[in-house]
């Protein structure tokens, strides 16, 4: 067991990369348990590669990154599986299935990374749709939303297995400023009821100034991070 106050997140002089490019290197933090930790960089640094490897869908070329004290390089079988299901994944421009109804979205199996079936009963999913306020348009189809419930939507479907740690990319992307605070609200008050660990890709200073608890800016020249706050 790892003490409550030790960070949920740990990256240690991680580098990472595809094929002969190097993207990020020697980047360290520790995100804390319960924050709302944002990534912030220019379009091209390596914000949605970061969390990739965070995530562990690539593993690094150096250093290491620690989820709760476990390294998912080196954890296989059952405790892999366990702790990939502690995370809420919402990708860069993640889209709703068109054809299907907003519950049906969040009740989708989107395990990326186990391929099991998950079995998420309607009593679920109507919980979670009503922590984002999205009930009321459970049967609606996503062309029937207005952009800001489309993203509510994703959101939801990202913590239908109530996860420990979500994983937002770009969650404001193409939004007007109104929706954009709205959703930052959402988020705010999900980290805080459910104690919930977000890290957040984003473009918006709004967004940061409003509701990230500390930030970091990479910087696509040096691959690394050039402030910290
Ligand atoms: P944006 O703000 O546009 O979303 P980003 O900071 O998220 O940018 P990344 O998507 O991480 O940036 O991309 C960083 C660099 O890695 C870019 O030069 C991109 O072209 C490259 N890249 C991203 N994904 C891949 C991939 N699967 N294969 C090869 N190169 C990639
Ligand atoms: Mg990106």
């Amino acid at each position: 067991m790892i003490a409550s106050s030790d960070p949920i997140i740990q990256i240690r002089g991680l580098r990472a990369g595809y094929g002969e490019t190097v993207i990020l290197d020697q980047i360290s933090f520790s995100v804390n348990c319960g924050e709302i930790f944002a990534i912030l960089g220019g379009s091209g640094s390596g914000k949605s590669t970061l969390l990739k490897h965070i995530i562990g869908l690539y593993p690094p070329r150096a250093g290491e990154v620690l989820i709760e004290g476990k390294n998912l390089v080196t954890l296989e079988g059952r405790e892999r599986t366990q702790l990939l299901q502690r995370f809420g994944v919402m990708y860069q421009n993640g889209a709703l299935f068109g054809s299907m109804t907003v519950r049906e979205n969040v009740r989708v199996p989107l395990d990326v990374f186990t391929n099991l079936p998950l079995k998420i009963r309607n009593a679920i999913v109507d919980a979670k749709l009503a922590q984002v306020d999205l009930l009321a348009a459970a049967e609606k189809l996503p062309s029937e939303l207005s952009g800001g419930m489309r993203k509510r939507a994703a959101i939801a479907r990202a913590m239908a297995l109530d996860p420990a740690i979500v994983f937002l990319d770009e969650p404001s992307a193409g939004l007007d400023p109104v929706s954009s605070a709205d959703l930052d609200n959402l988020i705010k008050r999900l980290a805080k009821e459910f104690t919930i660990t977000f890290v957040m890709v984003t473009h918006e200073l709004e967004s940061i100034f409003s509701i990230a608890d500390r930030v970091i800016l990479l910087d696509g020249r040096t691959k690394g991070i050039l402030a910290e706050g």
